[in-house]
């Protein structure tokens, strides 16, 4: 279950996290470390970097653990 505690918006998307399915590769705060912050709550920063590179890196995500929606698209 995703609890508000992990879904993070900015203008254009949000993003969800499940702890609960992430293997800990730690793949999005070596890539992406101004989003993915390891040692920061709250964790994922979406203004940390740009849109599109938040995108690329949360379908880098090998769990699934990360995902994302546009915040203008009918669910
Ligand atoms: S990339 Fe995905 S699996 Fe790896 S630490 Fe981040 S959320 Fe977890």
């Amino acid at each position: 279950m995703i609890t508000t505690d992990n879904v993070f918006s900015n203008s254009d998307i949000t993003v969800t996290y499940e702890p609960c399915v992430c293997i800990n590769a730690e793949r999005c705060a070596r890539e992406l470390s101004n989003v993915f912050r390891n040692s920061v709550i709250p964790w994922i920063d979406l203004d940390g970097d740009s849109t599109e590179k938040i995108i690329r890196q949360v379908k880098k995500c090998p769990s699934g653990a990360l995902k994302f929606n546009y915040n203008n698209q009918v669910a």
